[in-house]
C-alpha cells in the first residue's frame, strides 16, 4: 500500500487530469494510430479497473489460466467509494481505501494499464485508448457511473462545470472526494444542502449515512449549521427505520429531512434549487444529480434508446442471467452500469458488494465460453454497513438475497435498524475481507 501522503498528493494530481480526460470519452475518439499490445492470444480486455473490474481481472486468471487479461484504467491507484463516508470524517484512515493496482496485477498475472479510454468499436472489437487500440476476444465493461448534470441543465455546460467543481457530489472516485472532505472541513455554518439523485442510483443508503456522518462532525465541532436533505422519494429507503432514528435522537438540530423534494431547477451561481417541496436557498452544497450507466456503455452503444433515440433509462441493457449484451455474447457489463435485471424488483443495489460479486460471475462465464460450454447463470448476494453514529461508532445494515423463481430473479430484503457497535466492527471486516478478495492480499 502507498503511504498517506503520497496517496493524497497522486489524488489531487490526477484530479484534474481525469476531469479533463474523462470529456473525450462520450465523443467517440477513435485513434487511426496503430494497436497496443498486439500478439496472438486470446484476449479478454476490461474495461475500467473499480470495484467489478479487478474482481473480473484476478478471478479469470485463476479460472482461465490459458487466456491474457487486460485492465484499463484511467486512475493509477485504487480509490474506494465504500467507506468513503468514514473517511470524509476521519473515522478511517486513508490507506484503508487507497490500493496499489501493479503489485495484484503482477501476483495474478494480469496486465494493469493506466489510460484514459477514448471509444469502444464493437464491430472490429478494438477498445481505443490515449495512443492507439487494443484488440480484444471478450470485452468486460465496468466503468461505474455517470452524472446527468443534463437533466437539471440541458447544454449548458458553464452550469455543469460549476456546479461540478463548487459543489461536487463524491459519487465517483476520486478527486471529488478529496474536493468534499476539504469542503466538510472548512465549513463554518448555514445550510448545507443535500440532494438525492432519483432512484436508481448508486449505493441507496450511502447519502443518509453521509448526512448522518457530517451532522456528527458538526455537533462534535459545535459548528452552527444544518443539513437539508432534499430527497426525491417519499420516505427514507432502505433502512429507513434506522436512519430515521439516527436522525431524531442524534441530529434533531444538524439534520432536516424533506421528502419528496423532485428538484426542478438548479441555479448554482444564486445557490438555489427549486423542488416539488419548495425552494430552498443554501451556504453550500452537496449537488447530486441523476445517475446514468457510465459514459462508455454510451460508446458502446449498450444503453436502450426509444424509436426517437432517446434512452429508455439510462442503464446498459444485457442478458439479465449471464450480463452479456443482448445482441452480443462477447461483451459483459458489470457492476452499478447493468440495467434493470427482474421486473421483480427493477436493478441490483448499485453496491461495490455486487460488483464485486458480477466480476466473479463474469469471470465464470467467458471462462466457460472459452472452453466452449454454456455457462450456468450465478446470482450475487449483498449487504451494505451504514455508519449512523461517530462516538460510539454505531451502524446499522441491510441484506439482499437472490434466488431464481419461475425463471426470474427474486429478491428478499432485510433491514437490521437497531444501531450498534458490532455491527460496525462487521463493516469493518467486510472490506477488509472484500478488498482482500479483490486484490489477492
Ligand atoms: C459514498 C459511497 C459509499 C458507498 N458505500 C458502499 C458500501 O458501503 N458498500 C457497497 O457495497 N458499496 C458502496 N458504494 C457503492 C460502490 O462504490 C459501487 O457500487 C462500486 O464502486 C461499483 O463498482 P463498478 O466497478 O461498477 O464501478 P467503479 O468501482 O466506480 O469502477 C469504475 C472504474 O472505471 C474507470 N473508468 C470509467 N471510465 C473510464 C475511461 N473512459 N477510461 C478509463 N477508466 C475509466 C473509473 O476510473 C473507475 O475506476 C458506495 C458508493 C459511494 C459513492
Amino acid at each position: 500500500m502507498i503511504d498517506r501522503r503520497g496517496a493524497l498528493k497522486t489524488l489531487a494530481a490526477l484530479g484534474a487530469a481525469s476531469a479533463t480526460a474523462g470529456c473525450a470519452v462520450g465523443g467517440g475518439t477513435r485513434s487511426a494510430a496503430s494497436e497496443l499490445m498486439p500478439g496472438t492470444a486470446r484476449r479478454v480486455v476490461i474495461a475500467g479497473g473499480g470495484w467489478g473490474g479487478i474482481t473480473a481481472a484476478r478471478y479469470l486468471r485463476r479460472l482461465a489460466p490459458d487466456l491474457e487479461v487486460v485492465v484499463l484504467e484511467r486512475n493509477p491507484v485504487f480509490f474506494s467509494c465504500p467507506m468513503s463516508n468514514k473517511w470524509l470524517v476521519d473515522v478511517i484512515e486513508t490507506n484503508f481505501l487507497m490500493h496499489d493496482q501493479l503489485r495484484p496485477a503482477a501476483r495474478a498475472g494480469y496486465r494493469f494499464v493506466n489510460t484514459e479510454i477514448t471509444a469502444i468499436d464493437r464491430e472490429r472489437k478494438r477498445v481505443h485508448v490515449t495512443g492507439g487500440y487494443v484488440r480484444y476476444d471478450w470485452l468486460v465493461l465496468s466503468p461505474g457511473i455517470r452524472h446527468a448534470y443534463d437533466a437539471w441543465f440541458g447544454n449548458d455546460v458553464a452550469a455543469a462545470n460549476y456546479t461540478r467543481t463548487n459543489f461536487p457530489s463524491a459519487y465517483i472516485p476520486n478527486a471529488e472526494h478529496l474536493a468534499l472532505k476539504q469542503k466538510i472541513q472548512n465549513f463554518k455554518g448555514g445550510d448545507l444542502v443535500m440532494t438525492l439523485p432519483p432512484p436508481p442510483h448508486r449505493c441507496p443508503p450511502s447519502p443518509y449515512e453521509r448526512a448522518c456522518l457530517i451532522a456528527w462532525h458538526m455537533k462534535k465541532h459545535r459548528i452552527p449549521g444544518r443539513i437539508v436533505i432534499l430527497d426525491p422519494k417519499d420516505g427514507i429507503r432502505p433502512i429507513g427505520g434506522g436512519f430515521k432514528r439516527a436522525f431524531e435522537e442524534l441530529y434533531k438540530d444538524q439534520i432536516t429531512y424533506v421528502p419528496n423534494a423532485k428538484v426542478s431547477e438548479v441555479d448554482p451561481f444564486n445557490r438555489k434549487i427549486r423542488t416539488s417541496a419548495g425552494e430552498f436557498r443554501f451556504a453550500d452544497a452537496i449537488l447530486m444529480a441523476p445517475h446514468q450507466a457510465g459514459e462508455l456503455c454510451w460508446d458502446a452503444g449498450l444503453v436502450k434508446k426509444n424509436a426517437d433515440g432517446k434512452p429508455v433509462n439510462g442503464w446498459s441493457d444485457v442478458d439479465e442471467f449471464l450480463l452479456h449484451a443482448r445482441d452480443d455474447r462477447s461483451v459483459f457489463v458489470i457492476g452499478d452500469a447493468v440495467g434493470p435485471v427482474s421486473p421483480l424488483f427493477g436493478h441490483y443495489p448499485k453496491a461495490g458488494h455486487v460488483a464485486n460479486w458480477h466480476g466473479r460471475m463474469v469471470a465464470n462465464y467467458i471462462a466457460a465460453f472459452s472452453k466452449g460450454r454454456e455457462p450456468e447463470p450465478m446470482l450475487p448476494d449483498n449487504l451494505c454497513y451504514m455508519l449512523v453514529n461517530g462516538d460510539p461508532r454505531e451502524a446499522i445494515m441491510v441484506d439482499f438475497k437472490y434466488k431464481f423463481t419461475q425463471d426470474l430473479i427474486e429478491q428478499t430484503q432485510v433491514d437490521v435498524n437497531e444501531r450498534s457497535t458490532k455491527l460496525f466492527a462487521e463493516d469493518i471486516d467486510w472490506a477488509t475481507r472484500t478488498y482482500r478478495d479483490i486484490f489477492g492480499t
